[in-house]
């Protein structure tokens, strides 16, 4: 005979076996199964959890006891707020990948963030082995070496010398900025030239500082045979 249990479940009990059982065996018989897959359902769903598979919605879904206002997830079946009809409960080893997607995404943002706050002290330990202490301190020096690495930046993605000159004459016929502010603008519009040009401004940084690690002698090499006191580099 055929029995459905309360959560929708059916149960077959052969008749010839049936015939044999106690009612209260067979009553018995069919909680002991409610329970158990109750509590096999509480190890293979999130409660409260649900997913449309047509379009990946996820609904978490709480109800609240209005005797006690104790919060607890709401198992009821769903239908999908996209219109796709019935939601299915969301598996718990679905919930573990998308945890471990996440976490993931996180440390991998963490690494961005922690590399971006020790950039520019890596950049110091590198310039004091390359150069030592003097070349590492002369501002005019630092001056030259920088506005040479935005032109060729620019010149890199179409900027005619043309252009640049206009700018120089611009820049120069207006009043003096105040340095951490002309820094700040340096980096917006370095990480906004990135987004136009679909860079990666933390990776591209991490690469250079990468190879001029392992390119020291001809970096150095260059700085002794430039003219002293001359913003060019050769
Ligand atoms: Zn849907």
């Amino acid at each position: 005979m055929n029995h459905i249990l309360s959560n929708g479940l059916r149960v077959d009990i052969p008749d010839d076996i049936e015939k044999y059982l106690a009612q209260e065996t067979v009553d018995w018989f069919l909680a002991e199964i409610s329970r158990q897959v109750e509590k096999r359902e509480e190890q293979l769903y999130v409660p409260g959890n649900w997913t449309c598979d047509e379009c990946g919605f996820v609904l978490v879904s709480m109800t609240m006891c209005a005797s006690t206002g104790e919060m607890g997830a709401n198992n009821w079946p769903h239908d999908c707020a996209n219109g796709h009809g019935p939601m299915r409960r969301t598996t718990e080893r679905e919930a573990r990948m998308q945890a471990q997607d996440t976490a993931t995404e996180l440390f991998e943002q963490v690494r961005v963030l922690k590399n971006a706050g020790v950039f520019q002290g890596e950049v110091h330990k590198w310039m004091l082995t390359c150069f030592g202490e003097d070349i590492t301190a002369d501002r005019d020096e630092r001056n030259h070496r920088f506005l040479e690495e935005a032109l060729e930046l620019v010149q890199s993605t179409g900027c005619t010398a043309e252009e640049a000159h206009q700018l120089v004459d611009y820049v120069f016929n207006r009043p003096v900025g105040d340095p951490p502010q002309e820094c700040g603008g340096v980096m917006v519009t370095l990480a906004a030239w990135c987004i136009a040009n679909k860079l990666d401004l933390q990776q591209c940084a991490r690469t250079e500082l990468d190879r001029i690690w392992l390119d020291i002698p001809k970096i150095r090499a260059k700085q002794a045979a430039k003219p002293r006191h001359s913003p060019l580099p050769q």
